[in-house]
């Protein structure tokens, strides 16, 4: 299990590499559990927290250039710090034909999500291709079978959730693999 986590941060500024900690003129940037990360959160401003090795962004903010590799993009609430560079997202990875991202999102803003995308494919007759998932507190989603995220509630003003990243270890024989439980007790 990893503890990573996308909570509300807006209260944190995190600039990897930055010169102006001296103890950080070793480090090759910021890793959670391994884990390398990057982005930044402004309160107010903007807030996108990037995990390429695992291929996700939690929250998109600006939408900024690192995030848009990232095939999974995981939306903690709608405040426009953290949603506003959603269509710029998509439009960008549909301009350079990329695949289309995978967005999770606060199941209670889903619809609202859809409605936004079909304003603008109305306005620039853009496909905007993308997954939208919604997700509940406690619901979990598998990026792949060995990597899944679980949403747990956050406080805030607005509806609001978190994110757990969990790396399933497989560590089943092959022989065993498909048998219930009970019959592994056996
Ligand atoms: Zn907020």
């Amino acid at each position: 299990m990893t503890g990573s986590r996308s909570r509300d941060s807006e209260q944190v500024t995190q600039k990897p590499n930055s010169d102006s900690d001296p103890a950080s003129k070793k480090a090759r940037g910021l890793t959670i559990e391994g884990y390398p990360v990057e982005g930044l959160s402004i309160g107010g401003h903007e807030t996108c927290i990037i995990f390429p090795t695992l291929n996700l962004s939690f929250d998109i903010g600006r939408c900024p250039q690192r995030a848009i590799s990232q095939d999974f993009l995981f939306i903690s609430h709608a405040h426009m710090d953290h949603i506003g560079g959603l269509p710029m997202y998509v439009a960008t990875r549909g301009l350079y034909s990329m695949k289309p991202p995978t967005i999770i999102v606060p199941t209670c803003i889903k619809e609202d999500v859809e409605q936004l995308f079909e304003v603008h494919r109305k306005m620039d007759q853009s496909e905007l291709n993308h997954n939208l998932v919604g997700l509940d507190v406690g619901e979990e989603f598998y990026l792949r079978k060995d990597l899944k995220v679980k949403a747990f509630k956050t406080y805030h003003v607005i509806p609001s959730q978190g994110y757990v990243v969990y790396s399933i270890k497989q560590k089943l024989k092959q022989e065993y693999i498909g048998l219930s439980g009970n019959k592994l007790k056996t």
